[in-house]
C-alpha cells in the first residue's frame, strides 16, 4: 500500500533527472507545475467573482480552470506535450482576453495575466511555441488596449472594488509566477547536482583502473609530470617503488585467470593498505604496480622508500589470497629509486624498473635499490 503510494508520488513528482535530450520531460514536469499551482489561483479568483457576484466571470473562470487543472493529467495521458501544454495556455489567454472585455478596460487583472502567457510558453514550450505565443499576446494587448474601445462597454464597477481586484489579481500573478519560477529554479539546481555526480564518477573512470580501483597508469603519468614541473624544493614524490608478482603466470595457468584477477586485487589491497593515504598507488601494467612515496617515515633520506618497500613484501607474502587455496602464497620482488638520485620522478621510474629486474635476479620476494651506476645490458625475463 505504501510501496503503491510512493510509486504514484514518484509518478507525479518524478525526479528531476534530464533523461530526455531534447528536454521534453523537463517540460513535461514544469507543466505539472503549472497544473499545480492553477489548483491554488482557479478556486481562489472562482472566489473572488463569487463574492463580487460577477456570475459570467465566475463561470469563465471555472470552465477554463477545470482544463488549467486538467492540462498536465492530459499530457499525461494523451503522452502529447504539445496538447497538454496548449490546452493550458489556450485556456489561460482565453480567460484572460474575456476577463479584459468583461471589464471594459486592458487595466483589468486579466491583462497582467495576459502578459505571463508567453513567459510561461517559452518556460513549459521553448523558443517555438515562446515565439508563437509573444505575437498572440501582443495582437491580444493591441487589440484590447488600442481598438477595444471601439466596441467594448466598461463595466460599472466602483474605482475602489476595481482597485481591490486588481490588487487581489496581481498578489496572485505575484505569487504563483514566483512559486513557478522557483520551482523550475529548484530544478535546474537538482539537475545540476546530478551533473556534479556524474562528472565525479565520469573523473573517478577515468584515473582508476577498472579491476583493482587504483590509479591507472595514464594517472600516474599524469601526477608524475605534474609534481616534476614544480621547482625541486615545492615537489611532493620522494621516491618510486615498482613493484611485480613473482610467477604470477604460473597462478593463470593453475587456477584460471579469474582466481589470476583476485590474486591481483588482494595484492593491491596489500599494497595500498601499507602505502596509505598519502601514498599513491597506481597499476603499471597487468601484475606490475607502483607507489609514489610522499610521506612515510624517512621518506626524505631515501630510507622511507625501502622501508615501505619492505613492509609491502612482507604484508603481500603474508596475505590469504581470494580465489586460490588456502595454502598459496603469492610473493612480489619490488625495485625503487630515490628521486632526488636521479633529478626527477619521470627520471627515477626507469631506474626503480631496472632494480626491480635486479630484485628478480637475485631470487625473488626481494626489494632492490637503483644505483646511479652503469645498468645490465641485459634485462632478466
Ligand atoms: P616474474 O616472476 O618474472 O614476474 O614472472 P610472471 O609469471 O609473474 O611474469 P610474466 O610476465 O611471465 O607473466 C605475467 C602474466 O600476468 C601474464 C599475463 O597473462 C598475466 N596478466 C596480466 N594482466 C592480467 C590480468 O589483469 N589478469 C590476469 N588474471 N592475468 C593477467
Ligand atoms: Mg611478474
Ligand atoms: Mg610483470
Amino acid at each position: 500500500m505504501v510501496e503503491a503510494l510512493k510509486k504514484q508520488l514518484l509518478r507525479w513528482l518524478p525526479s528531476p533527472q534530464l533523461n530526455d535530450p531534447n528536454g521534453a520531460s523537463t517540460y513535461g514536469r514544469r507543466l505539472d507545475g503549472l497544473s499545480a499551482l492553477a489548483c491554488i489561483a482557479v478556486p481562489s479568483f472562482t472566489g473572488l467573482f463569487a463574492w463580487y457576484a460577477m456570475w459570467p466571470l465566475f463561470l469563465a473562470m471555472a470552465g477554463s480552470g477545470v482544463l488549467l487543472v486538467t492540462a498536465s493529467l492530459i499530457y499525461r495521458w494523451s503522452g502529447s506535450l504539445v496538447l497538454g501544454r496548449e490546452i493550458y495556455l489556450v485556456s489561460l489567454f482565453a480567460f484572460n482576453v474575456y476577463e479584459v472585455a468583461y471589464f471594459g478596460t486592458i487595466l483589468a487583472p486579466g491583462s497582467a495575466w495576459l502578459v505571463a502567457v508567453p513567459v510561461l510558453a517559452i518556460m513549459v514550450g521553448g523558443r517555438a511555441s515562446g515565439l508563437a505565443w509573444v505575437l498572440v499576446t501582443v495582437a491580444a494587448i493591441v487589440a484590447l488596449g488600442l481598438l477595444g474601445h471601439l466596441v467594448m462597454e466598461p463595466a460599472s464597477f466602483s474605482a475602489i472594488d476595481m482597485q481591490i481586484i486588481n490588487s487581489i489579481g496581481m498578489i496572485y500573478l505575484v505569487t504563483c509566477l514566483a512559486m513557478f519560477v522557483y520551482f523550475v529554479e529548484y530544478e535546474r539546481s537538482l539537475a545540476i547536482v546530478g551533473l556534479i555526480d556524474m562528472n565525479e564518477t565520469v573523473r573517478k573512470l577515468v584515473v582508476s583502473d577498472p579491476l583493482t580501483g587504483v590509479f591507472n597508469r595514464r594517472h600516474l603519468g599524469d601526477l608524475i609530470a605534474a609534481d616534476d614541473a614544480r621547482p625541486i624544493e615545492a615537489r611532493l614524490i620522494r621516491a618510486v617503488v615498482m613493484i611485480d608478482i613473482d610467477h604470477f603466470k604460473s597462478i593463470n595457468d593453475r587456477f584460471g585467470h579469474l582466481a589470476g584477477d583476485s590474486v591481483i586485487k588482494c595484492v593491491v589491497e596489500a599494497i595500498a593498505t601499507e602505502a596509505g593515504p598519502d601514498n599513491p598507488v597506481g597499476r603499471f601494467g597487468g601484475e606490475e604496480f607502483v607507489c609514489l612515496v610522499q610521506r612515510w617515515p624517512g621518506a626524505r633520506n631515501g630510507l622511507g622508500a625501502q622501508r615501505l618497500a619492505e613492509a609491502i613484501r612482507c604484508r603481500v607474502s603474508g596475505t590469504v589470497l581470494d580465489g586460490v587455496p588456502a595454502l598459496e602464497r603469492v610473493t612480489v620482488s619490488i625495485g625503487f629509486a630515490d628521486c632526488a638520485r636521479f633529478g626527477s620522478t619521470q627520471a627515477a621510474l626507469p631506474e626503480a624498473d631496472f632494480a626491480l629486474y635486479a630484485a628478480k635476479e637475485a631470487g625473488r620476494n626481494c626489494v632492490r635499490e637503483a644505483r646511479p651506476e652503469p645498468r645490465p645490458v641485459a634485462r632478466a625475463s
